[in-house]
C-alpha cells in the first residue's frame, strides 16, 4: 500500500501513517470541535482500516456523544481524532499532517453552531449542518 500521509501530534508520542485515499478538509464549526480544539476544527478523513497507528497507548479516547469518540493525546492534549462507531471511516486532524500534505480545504461544517467571534470569509462553501 502507499502512504498518502503521515503525521504526529505535538509532542511525537502518537503518530500515524494514512494510506488510501484521504478526503478534502472540512472545517467544523460545531460546539464540540471548538471546545476541544479551542477554535474550529479541520479534518480529513480516510478509511479506518487505511490509517496505521504508531503508539496507540499513547492516546485517550473521549466519548463526546455516545456513538462518537475523540482521541488526542495523552501527553501534549493534541486532538487528533474523531470516530463515528456507525461509519467505516475515521477524521484525522489536518493540522497534524506533515506538509506537504496535498489537503486542501474544500468546506465549512456546522456553521450554524459557529463561535460569535469571527466570521468565515474565505470563500471556501459553507453549511449550516454537515454536508455529507
Ligand atoms: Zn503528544
Ligand atoms: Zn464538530
Amino acid at each position: 500500500m502507499t502512504e498518502t500521509g503521515r503525521g504526529a501530534c505535538l509532542c511525537g508520542a502518537v503518530r500515524f501513517s494514512t494510506f488510501g485515499k484521504l478526503r478534502a478538509v472540512s472545517a467544523c464549526h460545531c460546539s464540540q470541535c471548538r471546545k476541544q480544539s479551542g477554535h474550529f476544527w479541520a479534518a480529513t478523513d480516510v478509511l479506518e482500516n487505511e490509517l496505521e497507528l504508531h503508539d496507540a497507548d499513547n492516546l485517550s479516547w473521549y466519548v463526546s456523544t455516545p456513538g462518537y469518540r475523540r482521541g488526542f493525546c495523552k501527553t501534549c492534549g493534541s486532538l487528533l481524532l474523531w470516530k463515528c462507531e456507525a461509519s467505516d471511516k475515521i477524521s484525522v486532524s489536518a493540522g497534524s499532517f506533515e506538509s506537504p500534505t496535498a489537503l486542501k480545504l474544500e468546506t465549512h461544517i456546522y456553521c450554524a453552531d459557529k463561535g460569535d467571534y469571527y466570521e468565515i470569509s474565505d470563500g471556501v462553501p459553507q453549511f449550516e449542518q454537515g454536508c455529507k
